[in-house]
């Protein structure tokens, strides 16, 4: 599994970094960012509902 934060849809909610704060950091910028693009597979299903619960649908999986 690969993702990526749209930092042109991110409002640094910190919603992703609550339910997954292995994979998602937030930037100085106040965005969110993915520690990893690939993530490991003990974190998919939390990556999942990070994705599920962003409020802007800024997490991405390529
Ligand atoms: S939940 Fe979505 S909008 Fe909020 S910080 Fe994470 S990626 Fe950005």
């Amino acid at each position: 599994m690969k993702i990526w934060v749209d930092d042109g849809f991110c409002r640094g909610h910190g919603m992703c970094l609550t339910l997954c704060p292995e994979v998602f950091t937030l930037t100085d910028d106040g965005y969110a960012e993915a520690i990893t693009s690939d993530i490991p597979p003990e974190f998919e299903a939390a990556t999942r509902e990070a994705i599920e619960c962003c409020p802007e649908q800024a997490i991405k999986e390529r």
